[in-house]
């Protein structure tokens, strides 16, 4: 029994030390960050610790928790119904995109960065509503610091509302347009003789494109798949590359394509990765600009790439009110000559390493290819909605395949060009 005694003596030993050991950690931590180290409360941004949704008596209220205060500005955009929330840029750890489902007159909504400094929340309405109220809650009742919006039915406008900014904000947004720096004016690379690619992966922070079967959303999938194709044409040590984003941030589909011209871009290449209703559906598939879609497919599908800016927030009036009724210009003429051409050797190459959808080059009216100087594709990588093509889209092997293919048919397009330059 003494033996027993003894082992549960040296036991209980253990686990006082254990407990030592962490008080002791916890006393350090806590020494290092005290609420009064100004360098800690600068650095960590607010957090949102929850978002939910309440009906009660026709209203709906929305409310997003927080671990601190934080301004805010809001207004409502119309066509479709919209309420967009405005944020210092913040960690969200309410529930997650893909389970943010709707009730009430919130058919649903999304978050993500905006611009730098700024996290956007866009509320997509069930239908046409207006906000009732909305202000701030200080902390209590076991509950952080909250935004509540009120939503009422109203009836339908076209009107947008010009946005009410919380106490604050001003102050936010001054000290942001002073700390960040006035990005230096993209310009081609001087007396480089590389040519320069610009990557375009789509979508990006509020605005998450297609949704995977295992939840993964092709805003990540394009931009991981868009930085192993840099690297790839980096190292051929033939071209410069430029990238729309770099990283998780919304980037409006005009502004894609001016870059392209701003570096005076030999090629300009938009990824994507697509859904579909049909599970087996699969294949990458390749498209340029025409005023004209080649299918009832491909059309559906610029529609639905365009609509990145509506789903971002973005207020679009003044800007084409549909942009897939697009006009080539004579000076397209050429460019999508040159588009077509290097779309057809993108297929030749791609088809040795990834499986093609059924007549893989097809052209419809995107937003995006619209460089009038630039010739442009945009690919669709495959189908998320397709266990097989999502599996192979995270696959490092089979992302460097496939990059490796789209270094060989950018190669050649640029071997016939200077052959024909020569002649
Ligand atoms: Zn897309």
């Amino acid at each position: 029994m003494a033996g027993w005694y003894d082992r549960q003596q040296t036991r209980i030993g253990d686990a006082l030390r254990a407990a030592c050991i962490v008080v002791l950690a916890l006393v350090v931590c806590l020494s290092l960050y005290t609420p009064d180290d100004a360098s800690a409360q600068t650095v960590t941004p607010p957090t949102v610790s929850d978002a939910r949704i309440g009906v009660n008596d026709g209203k709906t209220r929305f409310v997003l928790e927080f671990d601190k205060p934080v301004p805010y500005k809001i207004f409502t955009l119309a066509g479709p119904d919209r309420v967009v929330i405005d944020l210092p840029s913040v960690e969200w750890n309410g529930p997650k995109s893909g389970q943010a489902e709707g009730r009430g007159l919130v058919q649903g909504y999304r978050h993500g960065l905006f611009k730098p400094g700024i996290t956007r929340v866009v509320i997509d309405l069930a239908g046409p509503a207006a906000v009732s109220r909305h202000f701030a809650l200080d902390a209590g009742g076991g509950a952080g610091p909250r935004i509540v919006v009120d939503l009422a039915g109203a009836a339908r406008t076209e009107q947008s509302t010009e946005p009410v900014e919380s106490a604050g904000w001003a102050a936010y947004a001054d000290e942001l347009s002073r700390s960040s720096p006035v990005p230096a004016a993209l310009a081609p690379v001087p007396n480089s003789t590389r040519r320069t690619i610009v990557i375009d992966p789509g979508h990006g922070g509020v605005d998450p494109g297609a949704t995977g079967s295992s939840g993964i959303f092709e805003k990540k999938v394009v931009l991981e798949f868009g930085k192993i194709l840099r690297d790839a044409l980096q190292a051929t040590g033939r071209y410069d590359v430029v990238m729309t984003r770099d990283r998780d941030i919304f980037v409006p589909l005009r502004d894609r394509y001016a870059v392209a011209h701003q570096v005076n871009a030999g090629l300009f290449v938009s990824l994507h990765a697509d859904s579909h209703k049909s599970a087996g559906l699969r294949g990458l598939s390749v498209y340029t600009l025409s005023d004209k879609a080649s299918d009832k497919e491909a059309e559906a599908l610029a529609k639905k790439e365009n609509l990145s800016d509506v789903l971002a927030g973005t207020d679009l009036t003044g800007y084409e009110a549909d942009v897939t009724s697009i006009l080539i210009s004579l000076a397209q003429q050429s460019v999508k000559q040159s588009s077509a051409q290097f779309a057809e050797l993108l297929v030749a190459e791609m088809k040795q390493s990834v499986r093609l959808l059924r007549n893989p080059h097809r052209f419809a009216g995107f937003a995006v290819l619209k460089s009038p100087n630039v010739p442009s594709v945009l690919i669709e990588l495959g189908y998320l909605s397709n266990s097989k093509d999502e599996a192979g889209l995270r696959s490092d092997k089979q992302r460097k395949a496939m990059a490796g293919a789209m270094v060989r048919a950018i190669d050649q397009y640029f071997d016939r060009k200077e052959q024909l330059e020569r002649s």
